[in-house]
């Protein structure tokens, strides 16, 4: 699965193209600034050898920048066997969109370096990591001020901080060296909420949509996220967290969960902390008990439901089984997930697509305000203080309480209790500013969605606002 296989396919950085193409058709842009936009600026290839398992082994990486029309240039860096070059510049051009939506003040870049990560052990991955980021901070493809990767595919915070400890390593006295990478582990300059933040969008962005009922009805949907059938693609970090606040928050039923080794169905709804739980056990969903395993993952994708979330790879809905889709609405938690061609298939068949650039910014935007706490150097989560002391007393109970259900089984430091009490205002802070910019980034993109005739669909739609705005900056620099 991910890859797409029909020959009419586009690749993954030509279906962007296509889509920006369908937008900036719409608008009176000059041809030139057009393709300005639309270009990836650079994208630096770097091969680099790693003394392991008693041999050398070679690794190929990429830095992508699509646009610098504001710096620094933000974007992940994924760790998979299917890296290229074509993949990392897609997802490059999607970050300048989706940045420029939800007003994360960013131009787009991506990274990625081809490996799989489970062939190799924790010390051998962070040999690993720390020579490609060496290689990228040389280069100012790693900088607070120029370049600040993320975690996407196949990266998590313990990749993010060796990046971190080796841009601090090289850059000794740079005061701001915290800032050069987001998504790094809270004593390490994270901030909270980072991890849940893509999936807690995704679960944003679908109450928004929920709370406009002429689009609903778009979508022949009718009342609330209460018992709606959600099939999620990939449990990953994002596909999981958007299932489990969705499932534990909204109401909504998990009939499916389609994984790399096949797939779990049940009409009842499956318990998504369980499935984890056995992902994390038995690396795949084999043998796991409860609702009907399917072999041939991607058939669930056409099963009968409400909301369909890809959460994992580009190109999983293409033109192969776009005509199958039962969904009556398909968010884009993932990067790509549905190809141009199937795109328009799914729009003929009425089926509404809530698009990437928007469905999981919540991610870069969390990132944004990791980035704004560790360039500011204050602690985030602080209110007046009289609301202060009243919350303070209430956690303060409830970590006594919880002390004493700890019992002896575990003994609560003095620093975590410091450090819950710090962090459940920075949380706080966190989802709501998160939530706001959600809906800010729906409100703009629905009226340019409701308000033109031309405009077919929630992606043109995205598509206008932020490149309207990529022009508006390009103008401001009186280019
Ligand atoms: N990799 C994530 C994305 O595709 C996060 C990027 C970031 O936080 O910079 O949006």
């Amino acid at each position: 699965m991910g890859t797409t296989n029909s020959s009419a396919e586009p690749s993954f950085r030509e279906s962007v193209d296509i889509m920006f193409n369908r937008a900036v058709a719409l608008m009176d842009l000059p041809a030139g600034l057009e393709e300005k936009i639309r270009v990836c600026n650079s994208t630096y290839t770097v091969r680099f050898g790693v003394r392991l398992r008693g041999s050398m082994h070679t690794f190929v990486g990429y830095r992508s920048v699509h646009s610098e029309h504001m710096e620094p240039v933000k974007g992940g860096i994924r760790y998979a066997t299917s890296v290229n070059q074509d993949e990392v510049e897609a997802l490059a051009a999607l970050m300048t969109y989706k940045c420029s939506l939800v007003e994360a003040p960013f131009g787009g870049s991506k990274g990625g370096l081809c490996i799989d990560p489970r062939e190799w052990d924790e010390h051998e991955l962070e040999q690993i990591t720390r020579r490609f980021a060496y290689e990228l901070i040389k280069r100012d493809l790693i900088n607070p001020s120029q370049n600040v990767p993320a975690p996407d595919m196949g990266t998590g915070e313990r990749e993010m901080a060796w990046i971190a400890d080796q841009y601090k390593r090289m850059n000794t006295t740079d005061i701001n060296s915290a800032a050069c990478v987001t998504g790094k582990p809270r004593n390490a300059g994270g901030i909270a909420g980072r991890v849940e933040a893509t999936g807690r969008g995704v679960q944003y962005a679908l109450r928004e949509f929920f709370r406009h009922p002429e689009d609903m009805k778009i979508a022949k949907l009718s009342g609330t996220l209460e018992g709606k059938r959600v099939i999620v693609q990939g449990l990953g970090n994002v596909g999981y967290h958007a299932a489990k606040f969705l499932s534990e928050e909204d109401g909504c039923k998990i009939t499916g969960i389609i994984e790399r080794d096949g797939a779990l169905y049940s009409e009842d709804g499956l318990d998504v902390e369980k499935v984890r739980d056995w992902l994390g056990k038995h690396g795949g969903i084999k043998g796991y008990p409860d609702g009907l395993h399917h072999a041939d993952g991607a058939s669930v994708l056409e099963e009968e439901c409400d909301i369909l979330i890809p959460a994992a790879m580009e190109g999983v809905i293409n033109l192969s089984n776009a005509h199958n889709i039962k969904a009556n609405l398909i968010i884009e938690a993932a990067n790509g997930p549905v190809t141009a061609g199937a795109d328009e298939i799914l729009r003929d068949k009425g089926v509404i697509i809530i698009p990437d650039m928007y469905a999981n910014a919540g991610g870069v935007t969390v990132s944004y305000f990791e980035w704004v706490k560790n360039l500011s150097h204050i602690r985030f989560g602080r209110l007046g203080r009289r609301q202060e002391e009243a919350r303070h007393q209430m956690l303060i109970d409830e970590l006594d309480r919880l002390d004493r259900f700890l019992g002896d089984k575990w003994s609560m430091t003095p620093n975590f209790k410091e450090s819950y009490l710090r962090g459940a205002g920075e949380l706080e802070l966190v989802r709501s500013g998160l939530d706001d910019t959600m809906r800010a980034a729906y409100a703009s993109m629905r009226e340019v969605w409701h308000s033109r005739d031309d405009v077919p669909d929630l992606r043109t739609a995205a598509y206008l606002v932020s490149i309207a705005k990529v022009v508006d900056s390009y103008r401001a620099k009186g280019l």
